[in-house]
């Protein structure tokens, strides 16, 4: 229907969350219309983001670096790890300023439906880390759904099996069922980390 490059820009942008082919084709002329300086502005963007942010290689958190901001900081606690799936969840948790340990991200829960097994997260890294050291507790903050209560219960397996000594713990219940993380507001997310129960 529209000029090639056009096309393009929609079936790209239609590829994001939330972006059906209606609002898709809204951006498409939006960008269209801006300054060639603005739009560019945010192709660079994209561009610059894909170049330069990887993994921690500590914490799997997203880093401009070898080591992201929360493993570089000194004034944080070594002896406690909140263990999150995705690093979109690490914002909330920091947030609520009740926590000031350390992070791991797992990339994922386990959902054997979609053909995520403990292989594909970072649950051996995560093991690696609590027998390595002087870590005391970890705190298992998985989304309250089905694949993120079952990956809590198999990571508290899995580190019983490794180190009996670590205290693990999962956040109070309070936050809504099968919500994100990501959703959670400040308030209760920091009661439900304060009242944490062991796993
Ligand atoms: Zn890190």
């Amino acid at each position: 229907m529209y000029a090639a490059s056009v096309d393009r820009l929609i079936t790209e942008l239609s590829k994001l969350p939330g972006i059906g082919q209606r609002t898709a084709q809204r951006l498409a002329f939006h960008v269209l219309r801006v300054s060639e300086q603005d739009a560019l502005a945010l192709a660079d963007a994209i561009r610059e983001v894909k170049e330069r942010v990887g993994l921690c290689e500590e914490c799997f958190n997203l880093s401009e670096g070898p080591r992201c901001r929360i493993c570089e900081d000194q004034r944080r606690d070594r002896t406690v790890i909140c263990v999150v799936e995705e690093p979109a969840d690490v914002i909330p948790i920091e947030r609520t300023h009740e926590y000031r340990g350390v992070y791991h991200v797992l990339g994922g829960a386990l959902s054997p439906i979609d053909g995520i097994d403990p292989e594909d997260l970072k649950i051996t890294e995560l093991v690696k880390r609590v027998t390595a050291g002087e870590v005391q507790e970890v705190v298992i903050a998985t989304n309250p759904t089905t694949s993120g209560e079952a990956t809590a219960f198999y990571i508290a397996e899995a580190l019983r099996e490794q180190n009996g000594d670590v205290s693990v713990t999962r956040l109070a219940s309070g936050l809504p069922m099968g919500a994100d993380l990501e959703y959670a507001d400040e308030v209760t997310l920091g009661k439900a980390l304060a009242g944490r129960r062991a796993l």
